[in-house]
């Protein structure tokens, strides 16, 4: 967890310029963008993968699943994909969770 990049982005070690913040959970701007807006919403609380989710969990989840809506809002997305990638084979770069946001208008 100290080597995790989702982890000092969320806890604003690195200055990443959030488009959302809560107690919970932190939603930027992937850097390596797929369609016209490409976010991601984290957590601050580390879990591996969807996999490795506890009871409970599904709270932080589900919260993240909220903040895209605000997000639509804020930035009048029309439309938009929501993608959790879990495990290597499932195409899973950062072990950290995180909801891609892909929407093909732009924010
Ligand atoms: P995964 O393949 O794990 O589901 O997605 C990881 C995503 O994180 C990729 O889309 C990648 O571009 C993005 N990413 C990796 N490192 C960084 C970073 O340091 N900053 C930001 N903003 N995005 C990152
Ligand atoms: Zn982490």
């Amino acid at each position: 967890m100290g080597d995790c990049i989702f982890c000092k982005i969320s806890n604003d070690t690195l200055g990443t310029e959030f488009l959302y913040e809560d107690d919970t959970a932190v939603a930027f701007d992937d850097i390596h963008p797929k369609s016209k807006t490409h976010i991601l919403i984290v957590p601050k609380k580390h879990i591996n993968t969807i996999m490795d989710m506890e009871d409970g969990d599904e709270n932080i989840v589900g919260h993240l699943v909220k903040i895209s809506k605000f997000l639509a809002e804020k930035y009048s997305l029309p439309g938009y994909k929501l993608q959790f990638n879990v495990g290597e084979s499932g195409g899973q770069e950062v072990f950290h969770i995180h909801l891609h946001m892909l929407s093909n208008s732009s924010k």
